[in-house]
């Protein structure tokens, strides 16, 4: 059956005493309750964060890696560096990654595999931007950022990959897709593994929602059949604002 996760995705915020003193927060605050939480923390706080952890269902993530395994890459961090942390997860393919540092789908392909060979999680974001949506291009977009991120992978490595569906245009906007509008997405997403992979294959796997999800809204969009958590910006930054949307389940 796939899990229920929520995601907390801190970008480049907080210092380290401010994770530390955040991660203790949430660590005190999660419920053994089957619902997997994860901190995607910088990787400059994972080791701290990760000595904090004591509940079974807290993990912690890592929110990008290297496209080389190890050498001469000065300032990248690398899956097996990520994953010596005692780090789970890893996003792969944030819109601002795509964006700012030009991440295409060929690079991400690779991190993806990295990730897989280092048995980190990887969570595939995918989404599309707000003229593609409107000049009804969005279901085209996600399709091709799955399949050229993903489908060349087994189906024994495809079952081990979270999907995370963020528009971009809800991203750090307070714009959240409507419930129709992620639920729509979060479905073809799930015909689209199937048809690849099979029905097993795509009822197992966790696709997440992200764009300006909160406490307020979580209820919601968690409600869709098709939606199975979300990856969470600026609400992940306060714990009771986090904790909100667990609790959402
Ligand atoms: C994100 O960046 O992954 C995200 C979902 O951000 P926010 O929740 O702030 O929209």
């Amino acid at each position: 059956m796939r899990k229920k996760i929520v995601a907390g995705n801190w970008k480049m915020n907080k210092t380290l005493q401010e994770g530390i003193e955040l991660a203790r927060t949430v660590n005190r605050q999660v419920e053994d309750n089957g619902i997997v939480v994860v901190l995607c923390t910088p990787f400059i706080h994972l080791t701290e964060v990760r000595n904090i952890i004591t509940k079974d269902s807290l993990f912690l993530g890592a929110q990008n890696c290297a496209s080389e395994t190890s050498g001469a890459f000065t300032g990248e961090v690398s899956v097996d560096m990520i994953k010596s942390t005692g780090a789970d997860y890893v996003i792969i393919g944030h819109s601002e990654r795509r964006s700012y540092y030009n991440e295409d789908d060929a690079l991400l392909n690779k991190k993806v595999k990295l990730a897989l060979a280092a048995e980190l999680t990887p969570i595939f974001c995918c989404g599309e931007v707000l003229a593609e949506r409107q000049a009804g291009n969005h279901m085209r977009v996600v399709k091709t950022q799955i399949e050229k991120g993903l489908f060349d992978l087994s189906i024994d490595d495809f079952s081990k990959v979270v999907i995370a569906y963020e528009p971009v245009w809800a991203i750090g906007t307070g714009v959240n897709a409507t419930s129709d509008q992620a639920q729509e997405m979060h479905k073809a997403i799930r015909e689209l593994v199937a048809e690849k992979y099979g029905n097993l294959a795509a009822d197992n796997t966790s696709i997440l929602y992200g764009g300006s999800c909160k406490p307020s809204n979580a209820k919601e969009l968690f409600a869709n059949p098709d939606v199975d958590g979300g990856l969470i910006g600026g609400a992940s930054l306060n714990a009771a604002d986090f904790m909100g949307i667990v609790s959402a389940f």
